[in-house]
């Protein structure tokens, strides 16, 4: 830290992503991302003429990313907001729906940026405990008279809220936004999207980094009343207008035009996952009921530490927190069924030893 450096941030605790390992590296199963690429018409879309349009900014408004996305999911454009990741849209909400008299509330056990931005902007954050297994109870966010966020479904665990449970959380605080990060959904999960018609404090956040394989081109949509979306866009415009960059909103146009692709991809994702889980089921691991592209694992017969360090010298990287309450679990993402075949067969072998 420099002698420059706010003295209001010196005990900021940024967030940390998921190593991206530059060596030689086996698998690489810690951050979610999706095992196959893109759809074919992405590389199709962005050619030579849209290369040298590179010189002009973009569309500050997204206008036709957005068009394609209101098709997609049945809604006006105007109850849409794209933005750099799903993390710029999480951020720009906490920034606009929390502040001064307003604070935040959270999972204590959920997706770690959140309490980030919380700091970062000077909110009052609250952590909400989970239950013992992990589960969230809509019961324990009446009346909060905070802004929510809840990740459904949640991160690590996988696991899912109803569309109906979500609702409960809604009627209990009318006048406080419940921001519900999807990033998940399109996973075997059914999405409160249709809630949008009957709640104006309802902001549904959905990432195209994981379902649609573009985590490398930052894509990310809010979903809300068209009053919550322009708060949303107050905050964007007075940070950052030319949030998504032209090549990532046309790659976005071409992933929503592909969606034959894009449950194909799904649909193996889930099989993938639900064979391995079964697998690890066999060896003995507790396996949450994940609905995600990830599953969250933990065994009796080795502390979470170890087997997450042995399963790196083998060259292969899964995600680990030291959170007390969730030390002995294992976050893996989802990869090939030829690569998840195999992790099977080496845990087995690491458990033998
Ligand atoms: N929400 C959750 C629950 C996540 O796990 C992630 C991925 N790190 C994100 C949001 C952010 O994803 P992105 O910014 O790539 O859209």
């Amino acid at each position: 830290m420099s002698r420059y450096f706010t003295a209001d941030l010196a005990g900021l605790d940024p967030y940390t992503p998921g190593e991206q390992p530059q060596g030689e590296i086996r698998m690489k199963l810690n951050t979610n991302e999706n095992p196959f690429p893109p759809s074919p018409r992405v590389a199709q879309a962005i050619t030579r003429e849209q290369i040298d349009s590179l010189r002009l900014y973009e569309d500050p408004d997204s206008a036709l990313l957005r068009q394609a996305a209101a098709k997609r999911y049945g809604l006006a454009p105007e109850q849409i907001v794209a933005g750099n990741g799903s993390d710029e849209i999480l951020m720009l909400a906490i920034r606009a729906f929390c502040g001064e008299g307003k604070g935040l509330a959270f999972p204590n056990i959920t997706y770690g940026f959140y309490k980030v931005w919380a700091a970062l902007f000077g909110i009052d954050a609250k952590e909400i405990p989970l239950a013992e297994d992990f589960s969230i109870r809509p019961a324990d966010y009446a009346h909060l008279g905070r802004t929510m966020v809840i990740a459904n479904p949640n991160a690590p665990s996988g696991l899912v809220l109803t569309p109906a449970q979500i609702e409960e959380i809604l009627r209990a605080n009318p006048d406080d936004v419940l921001i519900l990060d999807e990033a998940y959904v399109d996973f075997g999960s059914e999405s409160c999207l249709p809630l949008l018609d009957k709640y104006d404090n309802l902001l549904v956040v959905h990432t195209f980094s994981k379902s649609r394989s573009l985590a490398g081109g930052r894509l990310g949509f809010g979903f809300g009343c068209p009053a919550l979306i322009e708060d949303l866009n107050r905050v964007r415009y007075s940070m950052n207008p030319y949030n998504v960059n032209l090549l990532t909103q046309l790659a976005g146009i071409a992933s929503l035009e592909d969606e034959d692709y894009f449950r194909a991809c799904v649909d193996q994702v889930c099989d993938i996952r639900d064979k391995t889980a079964a697998a690890l089921r066999q060896l003995g691991f507790i396996v949450t009921d994940s609905r995600t592209n990830f599953l969250f694992v933990r065994t009796d017969k080795m502390p979470g530490a170890r087997l997450f360090d042995r399963l790196r010298q083998q060259g292969i990287v899964v995600r680990r927190w030291n959170d007390p309450l969730i030390a002995d679990w294992l976050r893996i993402s989802i990869g090939t069924r030829e690569q998840m075949e195999q992790l099977v067969e080496i845990i087995r072998g690491i458990l033998e030893e």
